[in-house]
């Protein structure tokens, strides 16, 4: 049976008729504009915003190779991952699965909507662990999230697994590619065309550097874009995030070049941070960050709040005890970080 999500959506979605914006109405550019109880004095701000972002979706459109229909902006992935668990999973009945460690907006999200979640451990190679995810899954699954290069790890899964979960599974897989920019493995917006199940989440916030703007994107089908616009929000991306995300992703050159020297700092850093002798383990990154693991987690965290440098603890037993994930800074920064580790040795 080849997936429609018509089958999974829930029936309250299936048969929405959605919000009618005004400037969804009227095409055109130059009118007077009266429709939409507008303040008609010129702000700079006083017009609704496009609601499909038609400007951005183009110049995505052209980064990534994808066409501008298969395209859904939210107000961070965030935004999007909420849409997809509120538009195919009924409250109470259904579930999606994750894993562990991963990220954790899937389950917040999932139980804000009262959805339920089944977590599964990610092998000791942290790879989704396949057999297990026959087993947990069941007709109640509508959506598996896989993350990669996953977070607080920084693997990344091989694209022949996500084919192979696509191609096994009867509901959506969402792949969140929040890293792939610093990744060696390709994105799954290749397989976009082969597998109809498949949805692919980016975003504006790491590699392109405009975490503050809240700005996710999301790949699949046509058919799965046009549910969820209708389920976002009409004006979720404001006039002026859609302004400065043009402009700033017109300075490809820029991006490349800070997102070499970031890649570049963290394969320096990685070397150095064993050397410290401080760490059980520093695990290879295909992201932004690096993981380390020591028995001492919390003291050496402390530490280095107490010298106003900042880490995320992720002591997540048994796969990850003792976990730290430090994000790749500037040189000045590192530096900064590997001196005060130099300290933190002496005096421990
Ligand atoms: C940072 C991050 C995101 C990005 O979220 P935004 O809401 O777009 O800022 C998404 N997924 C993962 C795994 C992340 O680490």
């Amino acid at each position: 049976m080849t997936f429609s999500i018509e089958n999974i959506l829930r029936s309250n979605i299936k048969m929405l008729a959605p919000y009618s914006c005004a400037r969804d109405e009227y095409k055109g550019e130059d009118a007077t504009f009266l429709d939409a109880n507008e303040n008609p004095y010129d702000t700079g701000y006083n017009r609704y915003p496009d609601p499909l972002q038609k400007a951005v979706k183009k110049r995505l459109s052209s980064i990534k190779g994808v066409s501008s229909d298969c395209i859904l902006l939210g107000n961070g992935s965030d935004e999007i991952i909420d849409i997809i668990i509120r538009s195919v999973c009924e409250p109470a009945k259904d579930n999606i699965v994750s894993f562990v460690p991963g990220y954790a907006m899937y389950d917040v999200s999932a139980h804000i909507n009262d959805v339920q979640v089944r977590q599964i451990s990610l092998t000791n190679v942290f790879q989704p662990d396949w057999d297990a995810l026959k087993k947990v899954a069941d007709p109640r699954t509508k959506v598996i999230f896989i993350c990669s290069p996953n977070n607080p790890v920084g693997t990344a899964v091989p694209l022949e697994k996500i084919e192979k979960i696509c191609a096994t599974s009867p509901n959506l897989v969402v792949v969140d590619e929040a890293y792939v920019d610093f990744s060696k493995e390709k994105s799954a917006v290749s397989l976009l065309e082969k597998y109809p199940n498949l949805i692919v989440l980016q975003t504006l916030s790491k590699a392109w550097g405009m975490a503050g703007l809240r700005l996710g994107i999301c790949f699949a089908s046509r058919e799965i874009i046009s549910v969820f616009n209708k389920v976002k929000p009409p004006y979720n991306i404001s006039i002026e995030t859609q302004r400065l995300a043009l402009e700033i992703l017109e300075k490809q050159d820029l991006f490349c070049q800070r997102r070499d020297e970031v890649i570049a700092q963290r394969e320096a850093l990685i070397p150095l941070l064993e050397e410290t002798g401080l760490f059980t383990h520093v695990y290879p990154s295909d992201a932004n960050f690096i993981l380390v693991r020591t028995p001492q987690c919390r003291q050496l965290y402390n530490f280095l709040v107490e010298n106003e440098v900042v880490v995320r603890l992720r002591d997540i037993p048994p796969l990850i005890t003792g976990g730290i994930r430090i994000t790749v800074g500037t040189p000045e920064q590192n530096e900064l970080l590997l001196s005060l580790l130099e300290t933190y040795k002496k005096q421990a």
